[in-house]
């Protein structure tokens, strides 16, 4: 990415035939399908690009054993549709960026032989519908062999387990993959860059919009052909400003996850537990070093804030504690992290959110132009954009041409394979973990930021004991990834907030001198950037009474 406020300035002298509002996952695939189709193409995020939801999901590639459940108990073909869309979406997603997302294997454990034969035959067709899609097909394992691939798990009465296959991914640095590969292909992206009005033809269609820049608080303008509405939870807002009558249609859930130390739970598999209190399913998934456990599924209230509270959390535990053979406790907690889903729902509709479908619509607005993409998921992302797309040039009265994304590689993927990580270990002496740490999240990219270390050979550093991330890597992302905040550092380039709150708080001063260095920020910039950041974590760490003493 460019320095943001070169991408600024050039973003006020061109015209642009397409600008997507919103820089989650939707609005980065949909900026990415753009631009290589050849529409000059600008992106712009209020806050953080994958700020929102998009930072915030239980990190699974997949169709959903549980949708496909639901489509099969209410005939609905529509959610069966979804399934198999997003099974298929699962296999682009993996290939097109194998540093991000890999397959995986989940164990759903049984403790009757009629829930034995249940889960398979539910699996099996999770199979079937998946296809030439399928990544392994599902098998039952013995009680032996269950408990040999996760020792955690109760055993008194475990008749066995079903493994099935699904993808995980790192779904921070995939948002931000496709925000550099929309990039790299020609397109304008800017973080910070709120749209808060828009301006008209004659016609009383959107020509340009008016943009607050969130940093300096500037206004500028942006003249555009064609808006593309991708802001989650945020689409109403949007679609009102462009046409004050529409109907609001958003239906936004809440979602939680927390973190816990890897060695509470072992085994390199994942844990579905097939049924909660409110008749979902909940994961318990290694991830980056750490077991992450969601997720909750609650309706938003005026009352609802941006934090895992108590009985969030204790919700969590009692669902995932009667398969645990040592119950977890909220005091071991090491990190969380709360989102909203931006579902869709029929205009009045009254059904439960945990009941409604996760599938997208694509919404001309006629009297403004505007183009709103709303719901979906992660794993669907790629064809939420390429319909999307597909709307743009049909309205803009040029032939709809086909998607080039459905194998584009996206940056750090390219010259990045299996053997990257060892290769960078020894050309360079670096410690495994660090080798690791920075192939897993910047691919063949790593280079770029072990180039920085011929610049500043102490920024080979540490950014906190026993962290895997190194000062190079921050200077990297202050340079090219637009980072603005110690909190666009911590916690969606890097990771080290979703490993844990205490290392975040131990590296936030390192982080913010060197963001300060970089930006020629004052001493006073630079303590109010850490303080702000505190705060955040302690509302977190207050709400669950957790102190730094008890971790
Ligand atoms: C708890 C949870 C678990 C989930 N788990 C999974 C999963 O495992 N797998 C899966 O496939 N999906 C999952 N999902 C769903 C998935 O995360 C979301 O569908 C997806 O991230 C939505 O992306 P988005 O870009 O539409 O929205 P968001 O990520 O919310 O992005 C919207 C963006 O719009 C920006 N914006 C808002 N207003 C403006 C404005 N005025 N101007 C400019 N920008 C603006 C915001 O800053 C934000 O960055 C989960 C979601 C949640 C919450």
């Amino acid at each position: 990415m460019k320095p943001r406020l070169e991408e600024k300035v050039s973003a006020t002298q061109t015209a642009f035939e397409v600008c997507v509002i919103g820089g989650g996952a939707t609005g980065a695939g949909c900026a990415l399908d753009a631009q290589l189709r050849g529409l000059k193409t600008i992106l712009l995020d209020a806050g953080d690009f994958a700020s929102a939801a998009s930072s915030a999901s239980t990190k699974l590639v997949h169709g959903g054993v549980r949708y496909l459940e639901q489509a099969v108990k209410n005939f609905n073909l529509e959610e069966y549709r979804m399934v198999k869309n997003a099974l298929r979406e699962r296999l682009y997603m993996l290939a097109n960026a194998p540093h991000l997302a890999h397959p995986a294997h989940f164990l759903v454990p049984v403790y009757s032989w009629a829930r034995a034969a249940y889960y398979l035959a539910g699996m099996k067709l999770y199979d079937a519908v998946a296809a030439e899609s399928n990544l392994f097909p599902s098998r039952f394992l013995s009680r032996r062999e269950t408990l040999n691939r996760m020792p955690g798990l109760k055993s008194r009465g475990l008749r066995g387990a079903v493994c099935y296959s699904d993808g995980q991914f790192d779904d921070a640095r995939y948002d931000l993959a496709l925000i550099e590969t929309f990039v790299t292909a020609g397109g304008s992206a800017l973080n910070y860059a709120r749209v808060s009005g828009f301006e008209r033809n004659d016609d009383g269609m959107l020509s340009a919009a008016t943009v607050r820049d969130e940093v300096s608080g500037e206004m500028f303008s942006v003249a555009v052909k064609k808006f593309v509405n991708a802001t989650g939870t945020g689409a109403d807002k949007i679609r009102s400003l462009a046409n004050p009558m529409l109907a609001a249609r958003m239906r936004p859930s809440k979602g939680v996850h927390l973190l816990f130390s890897a060695g509470t739970f072992a085994g390199r598999d994942a844990l579905l537990v097939p049924h909660t209190e409110d008749g979902r399913v909940i994961f318990a998934l290694p991830w980056q070093g750490r077991l992450l456990v969601g997720t909750t599924d609650d309706e938003v209230t005026p009352a609802t804030r941006m934090v895992v509270t108590k009985d969030e959390a204790e919700y969590l535990l009692r669902q995932l504690n009667p398969y645990l053979e040592s119950p977890l406790r909220r005091q071991q907690v090491l990190s969380g992290m709360a989102g909203l889903r931006p579902l869709v729902a029929a205009a009045h509709g009254k059904t439960a959110t945990s009941r409604l479908i996760r599938d997208h619509e694509v919404e001309l607005d006629s009297s403004s132009g505007l183009i709103s993409i709303l719901g979906g998921k992660w794993t669907t992302h790629r064809l939420m954009a390429e319909d999307t797309i597909n709307a743009v040039q049909r309205e803009m009265g040029v032939p709809v041409t086909a998607t080039k994304t459905k194998q584009h590689l996206l940056a750090g993927a390219v010259g990045y394979d299996k053997s990257f990580s060892n290769d960078i270990e020894k050309e360079y002496s670096l410690p495994a973990d660090v080798a690791q740490h920075l192939t897993g999240k910047f691919g063949a990219a790593a280079l770029k930021i072990l180039e920085l270390l011929k610049e500043n050979p102490s920024w080979n550093r540490r950014i906190a004991a026993g962290l895997p991330a190194i000062e190079a890597e921050i200077v990297f992302c202050i340079r090219h990834e637009m980072a603005e905040t110690v909190e666009d550092i911590l916690a969606r380039r890097t990771g080290v907030q979703f490993h844990g709150w205490n290392e975040a708080i131990e590296a936030a001063p390192r982080v913010a001198e060197l963001l300060a260095q970089e930006k020629n920020w004052g001493p006073s910039r630079t303590a109010s950037a850490v303080s702000e950041y505190m705060r955040k974590i302690y509302a977190f760490l207050n709400e669950l009474s957790l102190d730094e003493a008890t971790k």
